[in-house]
């Protein structure tokens, strides 16, 4: 019998012994999501939410991997509350088409109304429409530089109708959609935004027009990469305005009418923010290597297996930075809610109160930090009846700082003005006893009256 002795080195002799090199970002964004399922695109008014809390690591995993965060909202038992319903979608779509019929020559007409260049008002026939079709967002994008490269050339009168931008977010390509961006002859790009709520004597929703602006700011700084390309290797300079065409319904009708929003705020809030976001490959480094937010569908392909807690588990590896303003901005806003709640996260107050109460991080500590002192201050003995720490009032031990030794910092001005606060309620309640206790919501109750 011959025995061949392997010369090789050990670790290539023993190919299951060697050290398997880690995945790839994309591979591990896969592994995240499921395994074919396909990554759900952002969208420009998601990518202005996100721009909005650049210090949630959960939602820049969870948009970075693609991952269907309403689906995965409704699988842990919390789904999200809002959205657009079917009938305001297809309004939507039938205003756009009207706005945009007849190779756009009323969007044209309201463009060169409102936002005057110098040069004249295109003739019929007189607009170009490229076709922007390709395959794939990587494909429609490139189309889309291409086509905006040859109008700026061209020197003339240009509607992309529906282009593709390119916009890195957190270290990973997401692509945006305006509702068309119209290229005039002196190398001026400008985006259009169509929506459906009406224009009332010339006057919108102010939050509808905010959140339409913050989205063109998206739309803005997706063509400014693009217009830096084409000035720098192009024949003429391109230049991205920073006012946008807000077409809407007039009145109560369904004629279009428009006005000029001037996004430069917007847009330097969303470049600063989209700067801030951490690098979704850091993110997923960070995570326990087998983490997956796979729903396990089932063969309908929309009813998730896999169950909540063990769901709820894999959310929970990464940080959230929840704030009331999520829940009119992100589907998981319910479920990061709830989480808050049950740890007492002073967050669930709003920014605003989480920065004014400087180092108390929950409302246990804010309460105890408040009764320590009116308790101190009370002019009875600590053991009367009525009074202080005693049995009659055994919530206020209960309330000391959680972590232990991680008693509030005395020179914090939060706490000063938080025992002066409770001084006063004592006062004005005729007892210089403890605060009575303020009753905390049930875990995944809801609360009448904050949100
Ligand atoms: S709801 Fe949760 S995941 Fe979404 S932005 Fe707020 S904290 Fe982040």
């Amino acid at each position: 019998m011959n025995v061949f002795r392997d010369s090789r080195p050990a670790a290539a002799a023993a190919p299951s012994a060697r050290p398997t090199p880690p995945p790839s970002l994309r591979q591990r964004l896969t592994e995240l999501r499921g395994p074919g399922i396909r990554p759900r695109a952002l969208d420009a008014r998601a990518l202005a939410a996100l721009a909005a809390n650049p210090g949630c690591r959960r939602r820049a995993l969870l948009d970075g991997a693609g991952v269907d965060k309403g689906a995965l909202a409704q699988a842990l038992g919390s789904p999200a509350g809002h959205g657009q319903s079917r009938f305001a979608l297809a309004r939507g779509n039938s205003f756009e088409a009207r706005v945009k019929a007849d190779g756009g020559a009323e969007l044209l007409r309201l463009l060169h109304a409102r936002l005057p260049s110098g040069t004249p008002a295109p003739e019929e026939g007189e607009v170009a429409a490229p076709d922007l079709a390709a395959a794939g967002p990587e494909g429609r994008a490139a189309r889309t530089a291409l086509a905006l490269r040859e109008a700026t050339a061209a020197g003339g009168w240009t509607l992309l109708d529906h282009p593709l931008l390119a916009v890195e977010v957190a270290g990973s390509p997401a692509y945006v959609e305006p509702d068309a961006v119209v290229v005039r002859p002196d190398g001026v790009w400008t985006v259009v935004e169509i929506k459906s709520f009406p224009m009332i004597d010339g006057a919108a929703d102010a939050a509808k027009v905010g959140a339409a602006a913050r989205q063109a700011a998206v739309y803005v700084h997706g063509l400014e990469g693009v217009a830096a390309q084409v000035t720098a290797h192009g024949e003429r300079p391109a230049r991205v305005g920073d006012r946008v065409l807000l077409v809407c319904p007039q009145d109560f009708s369904n004629l279009p009418t428009a006005a000029a929003v001037d996004i430069r705020k917007q847009l330097a809030t969303t470049r600063r923010q989209l700067a801030r976001l951490t690098r979704v490959d850091e993110i997923a480094a960070a995570l326990p290597p087998d983490t997956t937010f796979d729903l396990h569908l089932a063969d309908d392909g929309r009813t998730a297996t896999r169950p909540a807690d063990e769901l709820a588990a894999a959310v929970e590896t990464v940080d959230a930075a929840y704030a009331p303003e999520c829940l009119a901005a992100c589907e998981l806003a319910f479920h990061c809610r709830g989480r808050s709640r049950e740890r007492g996260a002073v967050e669930t107050l709003g920014r605003g109160v989480r920065g004014e109460l400087g180092s108390l991080r929950t409302l246990d500590e804010v309460l105890a930090a408040a009764a320590e002192r009116t308790a101190d201050a009370a002019a009875a003995p600590a053991d009367a009846p009525g009074h202080g720490a005693g049995p009659e009032h055994p919530a206020a031990p209960e309330r000391a700082p959680e972590a232990p030794g991680a008693a509030p910092d005395d020179t914090d001005p939060a706490l000063a003005a938080l025992r002066r606060a409770a001084r006063l309620r004592a006062e004005a309640l005729g007892t210089a006893g403890p605060p009575v206790p303020v009753p905390r919501t049930a875990p995944g109750a809801e609360d009448p009256v904050c949100r």
